[in-house]
């Protein structure tokens, strides 16, 4: 049965990590923890949550958008888990829109992001696959790739102005 993992949050030194390229995909370990992670993000309504954020350190995050309490008018796709992901090229034109963070909670941002980005991963079954991804879903691989570098967003804000608790979201959401 695959359980609840604990999300560790800024402030623990793993987040600020490089995490490591993962070598056997098949292996148990690396299974096991893609099905911690995918109940791991629905149970916490994230849109997407990557391996460090469990304290591992391999290279792979999960996206998976879809409409929940946190991000209302996300698109739904199939969960995905994202082995050695990518980017092989972006846009020139970025977008800022708001994000948050598992491990940063009650906090969200205006960030700026690649609108279209064409990627590469391995999928759970060792496939690797090329892909091109816009607009919020390119935005989830851009902030979870982040975290494979011990980057997280609001490192990429362009002002602190551009910050606002988690409360005031909602309260945007709803205007
Ligand atoms: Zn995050």
């Amino acid at each position: 049965m695959p359980e609840l993992l604990d999300v560790i949050e800024l402030g623990n030194p793993i987040l600020r990590q490089k995490a490591q390229w993962v070598e056997a995909v098949q292996s148990e370990r690396i299974q096991t923890l893609v099905d911690n992670l995918l109940v791991t993000v629905k149970d916490a309504n994230g849109v997407g949550i990557a391996a460090p954020q469990v304290a591992q350190s391999d290279r792979l995050f999960i996206v998976a958008s879809r409409p929940n309490l946190r991000y209302p008018h996300a698109p739904t796709m199939e969960p995905t888990a994202m082995i050695n992901p990518q980017i092989l090229t972006h846009s020139d034109e970025t977008v800022k829109g708001w994000e948050g963070c598992l491990s940063i909670p009650g906090i969200r941002g205006q960030v700026p992001r690649y609108q279209a980005i064409e990627v590469e991963y391995t999928d759970r079954n060792g496939k690797r696959h090329k892909q091109e991804l816009t607009d919020f879903v390119a935005r989830i691989f851009q902030h979870e790739l982040d975290h494979l570098d011990g980057i997280v967003f609001v490192d990429r804000l362009e002002s602190t102005q551009d910050m606002i608790t988690e409360r005031e979201y909602q309260r945007i959401l709803v205007d």
